[in-house]
Protein backbone atom coordinates (compact mmCIF):
# COMPACT_ATOMS: atom_id res chain seq x y z
CA UNK A 1 0.00 0.00 0.00
CA UNK A 2 1.54 3.16 -0.64
CA UNK A 3 0.91 6.33 1.12
CA UNK A 4 -0.33 10.13 0.07
CA UNK A 5 -0.23 12.77 2.78
CA UNK A 6 -0.33 9.72 5.73
CA UNK A 7 -3.34 8.51 3.48
CA UNK A 8 -3.10 4.74 2.77
CA UNK A 9 -3.69 4.19 -0.91
CA UNK A 10 -5.27 0.59 -1.71
CA UNK A 11 -4.82 -1.02 -5.34
CA UNK A 12 -7.21 -3.49 -7.19
CA UNK A 13 -6.42 -6.55 -4.86
CA UNK A 14 -6.81 -4.69 -1.63
CA UNK A 15 -9.84 -3.01 -2.72
CA UNK A 16 -11.07 -7.03 -3.66
CA UNK A 17 -10.08 -8.27 0.16
CA UNK A 18 -12.04 -5.31 1.75
CA UNK A 19 -14.87 -6.20 -0.46
CA UNK A 20 -14.64 -9.70 0.86
CA UNK A 21 -14.48 -8.15 4.78
CA UNK A 22 -17.52 -6.00 4.29
CA UNK A 23 -19.37 -8.51 2.37
CA UNK A 24 -19.43 -10.32 5.75
CA UNK A 25 -20.39 -7.12 7.77
CA UNK A 26 -23.42 -6.71 5.51
CA UNK A 27 -24.70 -10.26 5.91
CA UNK A 28 -24.19 -10.42 9.07
CA UNK A 29 -26.36 -7.10 9.86
CA UNK A 30 -28.61 -8.29 7.15
CA UNK A 31 -28.90 -11.83 9.87
CA UNK A 32 -29.32 -9.19 12.57
CA UNK A 33 -32.03 -7.35 10.79
CA UNK A 34 -34.55 -9.94 10.93
CA UNK A 35 -33.97 -10.75 14.86
CA UNK A 36 -34.94 -7.20 15.75
CA UNK A 37 -38.14 -7.55 17.16
CA UNK A 38 -39.92 -6.80 20.18
CA UNK A 39 -39.58 -9.53 23.54
CA UNK A 40 -35.76 -10.17 22.56
CA UNK A 41 -32.87 -9.28 25.22
CA UNK A 42 -29.91 -7.15 22.89
CA UNK A 43 -27.55 -9.88 24.03
CA UNK A 44 -28.91 -12.42 21.58
CA UNK A 45 -27.75 -10.15 18.70
CA UNK A 46 -24.22 -10.29 20.30
CA UNK A 47 -24.22 -14.10 20.25
CA UNK A 48 -25.82 -14.70 16.94
CA UNK A 49 -23.07 -11.93 15.39
CA UNK A 50 -20.53 -14.15 17.31
CA UNK A 51 -21.83 -17.53 15.86
CA UNK A 52 -21.57 -15.66 12.27
CA UNK A 53 -18.12 -14.74 12.93
CA UNK A 54 -17.03 -18.05 13.83
CA UNK A 55 -19.18 -19.58 10.86
CA UNK A 56 -17.49 -16.95 8.09
CA UNK A 57 -14.33 -17.28 9.36
CA UNK A 58 -13.74 -13.72 10.63
CA UNK A 59 -13.11 -11.70 13.76
CA UNK A 60 -15.30 -9.34 15.37
CA UNK A 61 -13.36 -6.07 14.81
CA UNK A 62 -14.52 -4.19 18.27
CA UNK A 63 -14.04 -6.71 20.60
CA UNK A 64 -10.84 -6.14 22.51
CA UNK A 65 -10.64 -2.73 20.24
CA UNK A 66 -9.75 -0.25 23.20
CA UNK A 67 -11.37 -2.62 25.61
CA UNK A 68 -14.70 -2.97 24.00
CA UNK A 69 -16.04 -5.60 25.66
CA UNK A 70 -18.60 -6.94 22.47
CA UNK A 71 -18.51 -7.87 18.73
CA UNK A 72 -21.36 -5.43 18.09
CA UNK A 73 -22.29 -1.95 19.43
CA UNK A 74 -25.86 -1.93 20.00
CA UNK A 75 -27.65 1.49 20.72
CA UNK A 76 -31.71 1.88 21.39
CA UNK A 77 -33.45 4.76 20.92
CA UNK A 78 -31.74 8.12 22.31
CA UNK A 79 -28.08 5.89 22.43
CA UNK A 80 -25.81 6.95 19.75
CA UNK A 81 -23.65 4.57 19.34
CA UNK A 82 -21.04 2.16 21.05
CA UNK A 83 -24.08 0.76 23.25
CA UNK A 84 -23.70 -2.60 25.06
CA UNK A 85 -25.56 -5.33 23.87
CA UNK A 86 -27.31 -6.87 27.42
CA UNK A 87 -30.39 -8.18 28.63
CA UNK A 88 -32.53 -4.99 28.13
CA UNK A 89 -35.49 -6.56 26.36
CA UNK A 90 -36.23 -4.60 22.98
CA UNK A 91 -39.66 -2.96 22.97
CA UNK A 92 -42.01 -2.14 20.56
CA UNK A 93 -41.33 0.69 19.14
CA UNK A 94 -37.62 0.94 19.65
CA UNK A 95 -35.19 1.92 17.18
CA UNK A 96 -31.91 -0.41 17.17
CA UNK A 97 -28.50 0.92 16.25
CA UNK A 98 -26.14 -1.49 15.54
CA UNK A 99 -22.23 -1.26 14.33
CA UNK A 100 -20.26 -4.20 13.04
CA UNK A 101 -17.27 -4.73 12.33
CA UNK A 102 -14.77 -7.62 11.35
CA UNK A 103 -11.47 -8.37 10.15
CA UNK A 104 -10.94 -10.73 6.88
CA UNK A 105 -7.41 -11.69 5.84
CA UNK A 106 -5.46 -8.75 7.50
CA UNK A 107 -8.45 -6.23 6.56
CA UNK A 108 -10.90 -4.36 8.24
CA UNK A 109 -15.13 -4.09 7.52
CA UNK A 110 -17.03 -1.59 9.38
CA UNK A 111 -21.19 -0.83 8.86
CA UNK A 112 -24.10 -0.02 10.97
CA UNK A 113 -27.73 0.62 10.31
CA UNK A 114 -30.77 1.59 12.56
CA UNK A 115 -33.71 -0.84 12.73
CA UNK A 116 -37.03 -0.76 13.72
CA UNK A 117 -38.43 -2.97 16.51
CA UNK A 118 -42.18 -3.51 15.29
CA UNK A 119 -44.35 -0.22 14.97
CA UNK A 120 -42.48 3.04 15.78
CA UNK A 121 -43.33 6.52 15.56
CA UNK A 122 -43.49 8.59 12.57
CA UNK A 123 -40.76 11.01 13.85
CA UNK A 124 -38.92 7.54 14.40
CA UNK A 125 -39.31 6.68 10.60
CA UNK A 126 -38.24 10.17 9.37
CA UNK A 127 -35.23 10.18 11.40
CA UNK A 128 -34.18 6.53 9.93
CA UNK A 129 -34.77 7.30 6.70
CA UNK A 130 -33.22 10.88 6.91
CA UNK A 131 -29.91 9.76 8.16
CA UNK A 132 -29.96 6.65 5.67
CA UNK A 133 -30.41 8.95 3.05
CA UNK A 134 -28.00 11.50 4.01
CA UNK A 135 -25.31 8.76 3.96
CA UNK A 136 -26.16 7.89 0.27
CA UNK A 137 -25.87 12.00 -0.07
CA UNK A 138 -22.28 11.64 1.37
CA UNK A 139 -21.15 8.30 -0.67
CA UNK A 140 -22.39 10.25 -4.30
CA UNK A 141 -19.57 12.53 -3.46
CA UNK A 142 -16.70 10.11 -2.68
CA UNK A 143 -15.13 10.80 -6.41
CA UNK A 144 -11.53 11.23 -7.65
CA UNK A 145 -11.72 15.47 -8.59
CA UNK A 146 -13.79 16.30 -5.32
CA UNK A 147 -12.54 17.12 -1.89
CA UNK A 148 -13.45 15.51 1.40
CA UNK A 149 -15.57 18.09 2.32
CA UNK A 150 -18.22 17.83 -0.77
CA UNK A 151 -18.83 14.43 1.28
CA UNK A 152 -19.26 16.41 4.97
CA UNK A 153 -21.07 19.19 3.38
CA UNK A 154 -23.72 16.75 1.34
CA UNK A 155 -24.74 15.10 4.69
CA UNK A 156 -24.88 18.07 6.84
CA UNK A 157 -27.02 19.85 4.28
CA UNK A 158 -29.87 16.84 3.59
CA UNK A 159 -30.01 16.62 7.37
CA UNK A 160 -30.35 20.05 7.84
CA UNK A 161 -33.22 20.52 5.47
CA UNK A 162 -34.72 17.18 6.96
CA UNK A 163 -34.56 18.92 10.38
CA UNK A 164 -32.57 16.41 12.09
CA UNK A 165 -29.80 17.07 14.23
CA UNK A 166 -25.91 16.35 13.36
CA UNK A 167 -23.94 14.62 15.80
CA UNK A 168 -20.40 16.12 15.83
CA UNK A 169 -18.52 13.95 18.53
CA UNK A 170 -17.87 10.78 16.40
CA UNK A 171 -17.02 11.11 12.61
CA UNK A 172 -16.49 8.33 9.90
CA UNK A 173 -12.79 7.29 8.84
CA UNK A 174 -10.39 5.66 6.76
CA UNK A 175 -9.92 1.87 7.02
CA UNK A 176 -7.75 -1.11 5.62
CA UNK A 177 -5.41 -2.65 7.58
CA UNK A 178 -6.48 -0.84 10.46
CA UNK A 179 -10.15 -0.35 12.18
CA UNK A 180 -9.51 3.90 11.99
CA UNK A 181 -6.80 5.42 9.71
CA UNK A 182 -6.21 9.03 8.45
CA UNK A 183 -8.66 11.21 7.50
CA UNK A 184 -11.43 11.68 9.76
CA UNK A 185 -14.64 12.01 7.40
CA UNK A 186 -17.10 14.77 9.12
CA UNK A 187 -20.47 14.43 9.10
CA UNK A 188 -20.59 18.35 8.81
CA UNK A 189 -18.56 21.43 6.84
CA UNK A 190 -15.77 22.04 8.82
CA UNK A 191 -14.90 25.86 8.21
CA UNK A 192 -12.45 27.41 6.25
CA UNK A 193 -10.93 25.03 3.92
CA UNK A 194 -12.24 22.22 1.09
CA UNK A 195 -10.45 19.53 3.05
CA UNK A 196 -8.37 16.87 1.08
CA UNK A 197 -8.63 15.91 -2.17
CA UNK A 198 -10.32 12.81 -2.90
CA UNK A 199 -8.07 10.10 -5.04
CA UNK A 200 -8.66 6.61 -6.15
CA UNK A 201 -7.75 4.04 -4.10
CA UNK A 202 -8.95 5.57 -1.01
CA UNK A 203 -11.25 3.74 1.73
CA UNK A 204 -13.32 5.76 3.97
CA UNK A 205 -16.36 4.44 5.81
CA UNK A 206 -18.95 7.32 5.67
CA UNK A 207 -21.07 6.98 9.02
CA UNK A 208 -23.74 9.92 10.09
CA UNK A 209 -25.35 9.92 13.09
CA UNK A 210 -28.29 12.02 13.31
CA UNK A 211 -30.86 12.92 16.22
CA UNK A 212 -34.30 14.59 16.51
CA UNK A 213 -33.32 16.83 19.36
CA UNK A 214 -30.32 18.13 20.33
CA UNK A 215 -27.24 16.47 19.08
CA UNK A 216 -25.06 17.36 21.92
CA UNK A 217 -23.83 13.98 23.78
CA UNK A 218 -22.89 12.48 26.85
CA UNK A 219 -20.95 9.38 27.78
CA UNK A 220 -22.81 7.09 30.35
CA UNK A 221 -21.02 5.29 33.42
CA UNK A 222 -19.66 2.15 31.57
CA UNK A 223 -17.82 4.98 29.72
CA UNK A 224 -18.72 3.70 26.18
CA UNK A 225 -22.65 4.32 25.42
CA UNK A 226 -23.24 7.80 23.54
CA UNK A 227 -26.35 9.12 24.47
CA UNK A 228 -28.32 12.34 23.31
CA UNK A 229 -28.36 14.89 25.90
CA UNK A 230 -32.41 15.29 26.07
CA UNK A 231 -33.15 11.91 25.70
CA UNK A 232 -34.24 12.48 21.66
CA UNK A 233 -33.81 9.44 19.63
CA UNK A 234 -30.56 9.35 17.42
CA UNK A 235 -29.86 7.54 14.30
CA UNK A 236 -26.72 5.78 12.53
CA UNK A 237 -26.17 4.70 9.42
CA UNK A 238 -22.59 3.10 8.28
CA UNK A 239 -20.84 2.43 4.66
CA UNK A 240 -17.20 1.58 3.99
CA UNK A 241 -16.67 3.04 0.70
CA UNK A 242 -13.73 2.87 -1.61
CA UNK A 243 -13.29 5.61 -3.98
CA UNK A 244 -13.06 4.36 -7.75
CA UNK A 245 -11.97 6.02 -10.91
CA UNK A 246 -15.62 5.33 -11.90
CA UNK A 247 -17.07 7.03 -8.53
CA UNK A 248 -17.68 5.49 -4.90
CA UNK A 249 -17.90 1.88 -4.27
CA UNK A 250 -19.99 0.84 -1.51
CA UNK A 251 -18.03 -2.41 0.15
CA UNK A 252 -20.51 -3.29 2.59
CA UNK A 253 -23.42 -4.61 0.64
CA UNK A 254 -23.89 -8.12 0.35
MG1 LIG B 1 -18.89 1.30 12.57
MG1 LIG C 1 -16.73 3.34 11.52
Amino acid sequence: MKKVRGIFIKNDREIEVMRIANRYVSLILDSLEKMVKPGIPSIELEEHAQALCREFEVKPAFQGYNGFPYAICCSINDEIVHGFPSERIINDGDIVSIDMGVIYDGFYGDSARTFAAGNISEDARRLIDATRESLYKGIEQARPGNSLFDISSAIEEYAIASGMGVVKRFVGHGIGRSLHEKPEVPNFRVPGGTGIPLMTGMVLTIEPMLTLGSADVDILDDDWTAVTVDGSLAAHWEHTVAITSDGPLILSQS
